[in-house]
């Protein structure tokens, strides 16, 4: 079997032919048509995840940019944790001695609905 895209025969591993040069596979039997749809179904399912990680990463990468930039600000450790409110992102600011030792902690408050806890 050749992968239709590639021109060269395609390796087979378990119950599917992989081909060597590109994310093209078949099952037994699959004519080009049939291959070509496992491809658009791959990148589709591909895309999907991706929209689906995207904002999650993002809420990650502001979170740290805002420990960061407050820590600089401050003077202080700010610890995160999840609100278990609404899922956000909880801070509280530690003051610490010029050894490090914590003196002073403030309570967890949300970012996202202001629960305290
Ligand atoms: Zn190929
Ligand atoms: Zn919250």
């Amino acid at each position: 079997m050749d992968c239709p895209n590639c021109l060269i025969p395609m390796v087979p591993e378990g119950d599917r032919f992989y081909c060597p040069a590109c994310p093209r596979y078949a099952l037994k039997g699959d004519s080009a048509e049939d291959i070509e749809e496992h491809e658009i179904e791959r990148r589709l399912a591909l895309s999907l995840l991706n929209s689906a990680l995207a904002p999650r990463d993002r809420q990650a990468m502001e979170d740290k940019a805002f420990t960061d930039a407050m820590e600089a600000l401050m003077g202080q450790t700010i610890q995160t944790r999840g609100c278990p409110n609404c899922g956000g992102t909880m801070y509280k600011t530690v003051d610490t001695d010029e050894n490090g030792n914590p003196t002073n902690e403030s309570q967890f408050i949300c970012n996202s609905c202001g629960t305290m806890a």
